[in-house]
């Protein structure tokens, strides 16, 4: 078919202000496939955008919308003449109405009954659904969003709610000296997967929250996540305050009342969204206390129908409706807020609207509640204010149970507090390699990623498939984290003005035969980032091994205010001064999605260090395993759960002594055991090669990572989990 330029009927871009032109029609399906993220998983999604102008995909960081956007008119009719093309755009369409068009199923049980009516409501400070919709920092955020893709695509009906932030999260720049920079870029609506809410007469759907005395109005955004909408309050309006308009500015960015607002703009905001919308749903699903707020929300509707309830009763029918997941241990996640600053926020006339006085209200949010010297904390309020809680990995659910079991009976062991766990997963789909992925369709079956779901019949499947395929298709994705490493390395160099050597140097950085072992995470102190430099004569005899050397890839970003994490930054990038380090060890600056995707799908070996027992659960080695990658981890989190002997290493002990050890012998101790693990066991198991040079030892752990943690510890299994354990 000729491609047509006449403009086609009907075609009008959803945001007003964007003058966007039209495209041509075999390939005019794209405008609607790019306003649904659904593309960003789907079998040929990203690669379709990509292949329309692969310069353009890279300088718009994988934005579908600008590429459409800032396209070039002979580009694009190049690509709408191109039958190869088309023929994709039309597979990717059919495959699009396939998905969006099954039917929602309903899911029963004895607290709830979820339907399209009537759906769970996930409310969550951030949401990593793609790098392109830059609206989380990071773990909290990706789970997030790895939850809505797999909601949808186990098609629970599901709302979410969240902020729209203009300037995101922080991009990172290191300067020559290792100290970290922070850059907010400011995101524009028109450049962005989202579209504009309207009310049935047209107008903007706004909702407002009064605070700090006068009222803040919020307009509404929405992300269409496959068949899940998120929905995002913004407050970057006119007729707001200018310092109301910075409510949504930025995402951790602000001090503990711009704290305080934003949590009452995503909790009660959130619920008034809801209403405006005609939501009414089944189960409020909070994600950290930073939502809390909302259940204030439902007591207050509820005082307001009956003049004659007390808050109690309220809260009681309200603690049915909801279910809170607690995301860490460590203090910085969980909130706390002086009474003056709530005080400031809220202002007394909401107190009297829970029929509470002052007191009552702060003694909510206390671990005990007739201590007036604690402050409000987000944790245990929402503990208080709703019918579950739980943590995320089995081993985080004892700690939470441990942290918080002051706020129950004295009389009740440990194991008695209401705290039980859904460990987390993550969106297979999303984070599994292509060459992967075709290598999957092609040898388990089109319908690998239902396979996916059954431990067994994933197991048999796999078990057909050669090592030596394997490690294939592992190989080139390594070779393209080397290839992405030198690139990112040759920009880097270049902005700081290094010396030109230094900058060519990069196109010749690491070897893709040399076991290569990636190590991303936020530098935060329980990280550790420092334990791999405990012993710096044996970690340079490891790099520098003449047969059997070992390259290091960092990446992470430290909280703008953490002095402490950027100093342990600038002391990791000193080492380069040491030429065996700098030639095997390389940091890539501003870690987010599109470079964990990267790292993930490329390296040998994921490390992750963290102190015991403060990792929550983790993610990212769950991805590395779903592509061959081996996780070379300390007991904690969900890697205790997954680990079996057979699929890993391990670092360090269970952690059953920590309490007899001073946090010193325990970082010595856990450094022995990472040196003596790569000494004894992961370096020579990754060299021995046979006589076709295949490290067999090696290929049969990749496939027992694949075998027993790709099911377990997927997205699709914690949403059911969810959905059948605690939503219902
Ligand atoms: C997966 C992921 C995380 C979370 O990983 P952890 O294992 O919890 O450190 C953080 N940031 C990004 C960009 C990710 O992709």
């Amino acid at each position: 078919m000729q491609a047509t330029l006449s403009p086609p009927t009907g075609y009008r871009a959803h945001n007003s202000d964007e003058q966007q032109g039209f495209l041509p029609d075999p390939i005019a399906v794209l405008d609607e496939i790019s306003r649904n993220f659904w593309w960003s998983w789907a079998a040929d999604g990203a690669a379709v955008f990509r292949d329309l102008d692969a310069h353009l995909w890279e300088t718009t960081e994988q934005n579908p919308r600008r590429v459409l956007r800032e396209i070039s008119e002979l580009r694009l009719l190049q690509r709408a003449n191109d039958p190869h093309f088309t023929a994709r755009v039309a597979a990717l369409k059919a495959n699009f109405d396939r998905y969006m068009s099954a039917p929602k199923k309903s899911f029963q049980g004895a607290k709830a009954v979820i339907t399209e009516e009537n759906p769970a409501a996930y409310f969550c400070a951030e949401y990593g659904v793609h790098n392109s919709l830059p609206l989380y920092s990071g773990g909290l955020g990706i789970l997030a969003g790895d939850h809505l893709k797999s909601a949808s695509d186990v098609n629970v009906p599901l709302v979410a709610v969240g902020l729209f932030y203009r300037f995101g999260y922080f991009r990172q720049q290191l300067s020559s000296d290792g100290l970290q920079m922070e850059n907010y870029q400011e995101s524009l609506p028109s450049n962005l997967a989202i579209a504009p809410v309207y009310d049935a007469d047209g107008n903007r759907l706004k909702i407002s929250v009064e605070m700090r005395g006068h009222d803040v109005f919020a307009q509404i955004w929405r992300v269409d996540v496959g068949r899940v909408p998120l929905y995002l309050l913004d407050t970057h309006l006119p007729e707001n305050l200018e310092t109301d308009r910075w409510i949504t500015g930025h995402l951790y960015g602000g001090d503990t009342e711009t704290r305080v607002v934003q949590e009452m703009m995503l909790g009660i905001g959130g619920v008034r969204l809801l209403r405006k919308l005609g939501i009414e749903p089944a189960v409020y699903h909070l994600n950290e206390g930073h939502s809390a707020f909302l259940t204030l929300e439902l007591v207050r509707e509820k005082l307001a129908q009956d003049e004659n309830a007390a808050f109690a009763d309220a809260q009681a029918a309200v603690r049915e409706k909801c279910v809170f997941t607690t995301h860490t241990p460590v203090a910085a996640g969980n909130d706390e807020f002086s009474p003056e600053v709530l005080e400031k926020c809220f202002g007394e006339n909401y107190f009297a609207q829970l029929r509470l006085n002052r007191d009552e209200f702060f003694a909510a949010g206390r671990i005990d509640s007739a201590n007036q010297g604690e402050w409000f904390g987000m944790t245990p309020f929402s503990i208080r204010m709703c019918r579950s809680a739980n943590g995320v990995s089995e081993k985080h659910g004892a700690v939470s149970r441990q942290l918080w079991s002051k706020m129950f009976p004295s009389a009740w062991s440990t194991d008695e507090v209401p705290i039980t766990s859904v460990t987390n997963g993550v969106h297979a789909p999303t984070w599994i390699a292509p060459a992967f992925k075709a290598f999957y369709e092609e040898k388990i079956g089109a319908d690998w990623q239902e396979i996916l779901q059954n431990q067994q019949l994933w197991t048999e499947k796999l078990a057909a498939v050669s090592d030596e395929e394997i490690w294939r298709t592992h190989n080139l994705l390594k070779q393209q984290l080397i290839a992405y490493t030198r690139f990112r390395t040759y920009q880097a160099r270049h902005r700081t003005h290094e010396p030109s050597t230094n900058i060519e140097e990069a196109w010749h950085l690491f070897d893709p035969n040399v076991l290569t072992i990636g190590f991303a995470r936020r530098v935060a102190a329980y990280k550790r980032w420092n334990l791999l430099l405990a012993q710096p004569e044996r970690l340079l005899a490891l790099i520098d091994n003449a047969e059997r050397p070992v390259q290091f890839i960092f990446a992470g970003k430290a909280h703008p205010q953490d002095i402490k994490a950027k100093h342990i930054l600038q002391e990791l990038i000193a080492q380069k001064s040491e030429s065996k380090w700098a030639r095997r060890a390389i940091f890539l600056q501003d870690y987010e999605q599109d470079m964990a995707r990267y790292l993930v799908q490329g390296v040998d070996v994921w490390l992750n260090v963290p102190r015991r027992p403060l990792e929550a659960s983790g993610t990212s080695g769950q991805k590395a395993a779903m592509n061959g990658g081996l996780n070379f981890s300390i007991l904690d989190g969900w890697w205790i759960e997954g680990y079996n002997g057979a699929n890993g290493f391990a670092i360090g002990t269970d952690g059953a002594d920590d309490k007899q050890l001073s946090d010193e012998e325990i970082d010595c101790a856990d450094a022995d055991s990472l040196y003596d693990v790569l000494e004894n066991q992961i370096v020579p198991a990754f060299y021995e090669r046979d006589a076709q040079n295949l490290p067999n030892r090696w290929t049969a752990m990749m496939r027992s990572s694949l075998a027993t943690l790709t099911t377990k510890f997927s997205s699709d299994r914690m949403v059911l989990d969810y959905i059948n354990h605690i939503y219902t």
